[in-house]
């Protein structure tokens, strides 16, 4: 396979708390995923994992070495030489969500949240939250703000916003301070997996308007 061009990756910080167990599962998530899809962050969490001495016992590395020997395989079975990374079809999601969603896209329950862009929020724990996000190529998702830490990893196709762009396997950081309107892709339709610690903020005109004197 073609492997990712993966251009924005985990923190040390996130790693850390990661590895020492002390990130919720919300993010968790989101780190597992972007783990599976990402050989560098797996070999610096392997790294942060051997200095704490920490048993990883959440993340998708066991899954990713089920999924690997089971592609290995399958590769050896069909004569091929086995590929260093597992495979994913553009269609399916890394196997951390997969667990979550029951299997790929299709089985994922969207509800539409406006402008063509749907989510989907994922049963976890309460301290944070996850969900996906399915925004329509081409269209822009709204003007948003966040309340705590927001952490954002492209599963499928790519969008920009007013700091970059990011792709399959990138993942973005927004905190209280970013406000952004992220823009998917002509192309092909934008999936993420989007934790945060607090609900978005969605700054729609009557907000944008009242803004200046509630901060008075
Ligand atoms: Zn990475």
């Amino acid at each position: 396979m073609k492997n990712l061009q993966i251009k924005h990756h985990l923190t040390d910080s996130v790693m850390l708390a990661y590895s020492a167990g002390s990130l919720p599962e919300a993010y968790s998530l989101v780190v597992a995923c972007h783990v599976s899809l990402c050989a560098q962050c797996r070999s610096a969490l392997e790294g942060f994992d051997a200095l704490g001495g920490a048993v990883l016992e959440q993340s998708g590395k066991s899954e990713l070495s089920a999924g690997a020997l089971a592609a290995t395989m399958d590769l050896i079975a069909n004569g091929q030489e086995p590929a260093q990374e597992v495979s994913y079809e553009k269609s399916d999601f890394p196997v951390p969500l997969q667990k979550y969603v029951g299997g790929g896209p299709e089985k994922v329950k969207w509800r539409k949240i406006g402008g063509g862009v749907k989510q989907a929020i994922l049963p976890t724990a309460n301290d944070a939250n996850v969900r996906l996000l399915y925004i329509p190529a081409g269209t822009a998702v709204p003007d948003h703000s966040h309340g705590g830490l927001e952490m954002t990893l492209i599963l499928q196709g790519a969008f920009s916003d007013e700091i970059d762009r990011f792709a399959r396997g990138d993942v973005e950081f927004g905190d209280e301070d970013l406000t952004h309107t992220p823009i998917a892709e002509v192309g092909i339709d934008c999936i993420c997996l989007a934790a945060t610690d607090a609900p978005l903020k969605f700054s729609g005109l009557i907000p944008r308007l009242l803004q200046p004197f509630i901060k008075i």
